[in-house]
This record gives structure tokens, sequence and C-alpha cells, in this order.
């Protein structure tokens, strides 16, 4: 369905319009930013009603963001780095967590939100090694061809690219035929890391993922699926899964123990990092 994507009114840029919610915004506001506005706070304080630790969806899933960076700068030793979806910046962005072991990592970023892209040219391109592209990605031939992308990243190198909180927000069913597109323009060596909604497929976890979802779509930000395993594992095709696999985003390589069981919320959200061979 790639090259229909354009009618998802997820992959319509809101703008700067400040009565439309902004799936940026939203998540910025989620992470208790300062870069959002009242109708923003109110698809939370909508959700919220059903699922009072909703901003918890945005905390497992930036946690998982940072882990999975560490990961592939220190263990793995990845140089080039591909996040689609950057989001506002906030502490910690992909670029410094992953400059700060190797100072000559390479970071593209992809956002196609006027918000972040303003803020993103300010903040986000620190360095001459990190730039902000604006594209739409769930289009993955329009961020392949685009000539920055092309210009800062070597793809007869191993490239670690994120999806991480975006896909979610794409309400076609093909998800697995856009990350194929992707994996299939990626050397072999690369990574995949990508964190999503999650419906856990039990009666009382499915009931709240549904409750979410109805309230994410039915909002003025208008995207949220909760999807199943199956649908998510689907979005790693051909790749190995680093251990262990893909999981709830808290049980990914988590800092230290567990010292409070986890809230129905976080059982809502997975996330998992796939190698290409
Ligand atoms: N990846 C970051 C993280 O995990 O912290 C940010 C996640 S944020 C929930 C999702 C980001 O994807 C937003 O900045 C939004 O503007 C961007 N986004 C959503 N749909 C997009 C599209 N079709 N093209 C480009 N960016 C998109």
């Amino acid at each position: 369905m790639s090259g229909a994507t354009a009618s998802y009114p997820s992959s319509v840029p809101v703008g700067v319009d400040p009565s439309r919610a902004s799936i940026a915004r939203v998540y910025d506001a989620a992470l208790n930013g300062k870069d959002n506005y009242e109708i923003d706070r109110q698809v939370l304080a909508q959700v919220r009603t059903v699922a009072p630790q909703v901003n918890d969806l945005a905390w497992a899933n930036r946690d998982f963001l940072i882990r999975s960076c560490r990961f592939l700068a220190m263990q793995v030793g990845i140089e080039q780095f591909l996040d689609l979806g950057s989001g506002l910046p906030t502490a910690e962005n992909t670029h410094q967590v992953v400059q700060r072991v190797s100072p000559e990592a390479r970071v593209v970023y992809v956002d196609n939100d006027p918000v972040v892209l303003a803020h993103g040219r300010a903040l986000l391109e620190e360095n001459e090694l990190t730039h902000l592209v604006e594209a739409d990605i769930f289009d993955p031939q329009q961020v392949l061809g685009n000539e920055l992308v092309h210009r800062e990243l070597d793809f007869t190198r191993p490239i670690a690219l994120f999806q991480v909180g975006t896909l979610h927000h794409y309400l076609g069913d093909d998800t697995a035929e856009l990350m194929r597109t992707y994996v299939d323009a990626l050397p072999s060596g690369s990574y995949v890391s990508i964190a999503h909604f999650f419906d856990p497929e039990t009666e009382e976890l499915s009931e709240l993922a549904r409750q979410m979802e109805d309230k994410f779509v039915h909002s003025p930000m208008g995207s949220g699926r909760f999807r199943t395993r199956a649908e998510i594992e689907a979005m790693f095709p051909g790749l190995e899964m680093v251990e262990p696999g893909l999981v709830l985003c808290d049980d990914w390589w988590p800092d230290g123990p567990r010292m409070q069981p986890l809230n129905p919320v976080r059982r809502c959200i997975v996330g998992g990092v796939g190698r290409k061979p």
C-alpha cells in the first residue's frame, strides 16, 4: 500500500496550528516537555480517563530508545544511525547518546512535523555529523531516495535504523512490507530497532489496549494502533533478533533490578532489535 500512505492522517504534518494536536507535541507533553499546546495535553487527558498511567507509554518507549542507542554504539560498534521520527529535542537525543560513545558516529534524523523541524534544526544539528531531513517515514522510497540521507550515510557499511515510537502512528495494514523495503536497502550487519504499542492478547490487557487505541485514534491526534506480537514481529523481516527478542520495552536490558511491578500501561508497549545477516 506504500505510495497511498499520504492519505493517512498520520502522514499529513499538522503544521503549527494550535487547534490541531501533533504526534510530536503529544509525546513531548507525555515526557513533561514544554513544546506542546493545550490541544496536545487534551489528547493525553482523554486517554488518561481509561489509562491513568498513559505517560508511561512515552517513558518506556524513550528509555528503550536510549538503551538501544547505547547498545548499538557501545556493544556492536555501529557508527551510522538513521533515526526515523526524531521527535522534539529532549534529554539524551540519539546523537548525544551515540556520539558520547563514538564521537565519529553519524546520525540522520527524519521527521515531517514543522515544529520538530524548526526546533530540531537549531538543537539536533549540533555538529557536522548530525543532520535532520524532512521526509515521510512511512514512504520508504522518499527516505531512501533522499539526497542528504545518501550523502551522510554509507550504504555499504552497517547502519542502525530506528522506528521507535513511530509505526503505531501508521494506520495501514502493510507495516511488514514497509519495513521490508527499508531492510532490503540496508547492508548486511545492519540493525533495526523498533518500539511499538502492543496488544498483549490477554483479556484484561487487550481491553485496556483497545480502549487506549480508541481514544488515540478518535482524538485530534488521529493515530495510535496497538498491534499484536505477530504483527510487530513481522516488522523485522529476515532479521535475527538480538536477545531477549521482542519483549516489553521495560524488559529489554533494563538498567537494574525491578523494584516495583510494571503497571498495566507498561505492559502495552514492546521493543526489539534485529540484525540483518
Ligand atoms: N523516535 C522518538 C522517540 O522514540 O523518542 C520520537 C517518537 S514520537 C512518538 C514520533 C515522531 O514521529 C514524531 O516526532 C512525529 O512527528 C514523527 N512522525 C510521525 N509520522 C511521521 C511521518 N509520516 N513522517 C515523518 N515523521 C513522522
